[in-house]
């Protein structure tokens, strides 16, 4: 039996994998993390070992590197010559939709993928790329055991109006429903918020990932009752490049009055909004942050809004609230936005420590504060790591 786990998490343009060490018992330990970025039109390889430093950077022509197959290629190359007395034990991959029923990570058959492949129009942008690297290594390691992480298994546990939207019923049955998304990052942070904040880990919970993605799930003892993004990732926040909550007839009007074709206006929705479309800067919360331009404030500003009408909505939802925790890029490193969301959330009783807050937490409220404020990082690769290993048997 091998002592290694690869972690697969492919996306449209790029291939990012983690190896962790399973061959001894207790807490997993990342051996190596990279990605190989630029798919299709300059890919590099990038990847560092357990200590940080650089272990790999190279770049590739698109013809030597031109889809995950040949990805996947690189990245084996660069362990088996990093790693060579390591054996792979199995791959867990990070796959977006696992449909209404799957609410558990899923051991890869033949039978699986049949299904998984029906799930591909629900998430046509991403979907396609999580099963080819799921068969970009059946073809390379036949018999390698693998197994599936879905983004939306953490939110089954909702209840069926929460998942539900006020379209004919049949609609719900046919699986437009809400399903959630960012839930291996949410299920990590329901995982270690007994070690870090164990008076909340039962209570009501919201957690803020925001990242290039951004969403907000509401947890009560650990499990989810409640998500901001719905029927895909588009919903809920603002984010990097996609608008967050639209009023549906914004794309009824783009399709008729505009001429928009589905395409533009798909485009639109996941490149070409966001704080990068109201900016008209960028998408990235470092350069807005440090940005004269008052449209970089404008977006800043309803970025912040949206979160807050989200954490409002939630604490609803959870019928009161014990606490709110900030997670991914920008809920880890950004003091700024953490000090405006929790400035607007003074009324539901979130008590701010501005040094706690520039400190990155983990606890960024007062004691005494009605509502506690936390940053926990989050780690979907140990999350998928760990289920693998369990699911395996390892
Ligand atoms: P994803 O995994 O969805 O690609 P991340 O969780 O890595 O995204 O988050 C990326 C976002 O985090 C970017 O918008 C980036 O600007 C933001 N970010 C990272 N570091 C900082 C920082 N120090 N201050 C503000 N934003 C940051």
């Amino acid at each position: 039996m091998g002592n290694a786990l690869l972690v697969l998490n492919a996306g449209s343009s790029s291939l990012k994998f983690s190896v962790f060490d399973v061959g001894v018992s207790g807490a997993l330990r990342a051996m190596a993390v990279g990605q190989v970025e630029g798919l299709g039109t300059a890919p590099r390889l990038r990847a560092k070992g357990a200590d940080g430093v650089v272990i790999a950077d190279e770049r590739s022509t698109t013809s030597d590197v031109a889809n995950h197959a040949q990805a996947l290629q690189k990245i084996a190359t660069l362990l088996g010559s990093r790693f060579a007395g390591q054996e792979l034990a199995g791959v867990g991959h990070r796959v977006v939709h696992g449909g209404p029923d799957y609410s558990a990570p899923l051991l890869i058959t033949p039978q699986a993928m049949e299904k998984l492949d029906t799930f591909m129009p629900l998430a046509p942008l991403h979907q396609p790329h999580n099963l080819a690297a799921i068969r970009a290594v059946q073809q390379g390691r036949p018999g390698l055991p693998q197994v599936a992480c879905f983004d939306t298994a953490f939110h089954r546990t909702q209840d069926e109006v929460a998942q539900l939207y006020g379209l004919p019923y049949e609609y719900y049955e046919r699986g437009i429903r809400r399903y959630g998304f960012h839930g291996l990052s949410y299920e990590y942070i329901a995982a270690t918020l007994p070690d870090i904040a164990p008076e909340v880990a039962t209570g009501r919970v919201v957690v803020a990932h925001l990242g290039s993605g951004a969403s907000m799930c509401a947890m009560h003892d650990g499990r989810s009752v409640g998500s901001s993004m719905g029927f895909t990732a588009l919903d809920g926040l603002m984010m990097g490049t996609r608008p967050g909550n639209l009023d549906p007839g914004i794309i009824l009007y783009l399709l008729q009055q505009e001429g928009m074709s589905a395409r533009d206006v798909e485009d639109l929705l996941y490149k070409r909004s966001g704080l990068l479309g109201l900016s008209g800067i960028g998408n990235d919360m470092r350069v807005l942050q440090e940005s004269e331009s008052p449209r970089a404030r404008l977006a800043i500003a309803y970025f912040v809004y949206r979160i807050s009408r989200e954490l409002g909505g939630l604490a609803a939802v959870l019928g009161g609230l014990d606490a709110v925790v900030f997670t991914a890029g920008i809920g880890e490193n950004s003091a700024f936005i953490r000090r405006l969301v929790c400035e607007q959330a003074i009324w539901l009783g979130i008590d701010l420590d501005p040094a706690a807050n520039e400190r990155g937490g983990p606890r960024i409220s007062r004691i005494g504060s009605r509502v506690s404020a936390w940053v926990v990082p989050t780690n979907e690769e140990l999350m998928i790591a760990r289920h693998t290993r369990q699911l395996l048997g390892l």
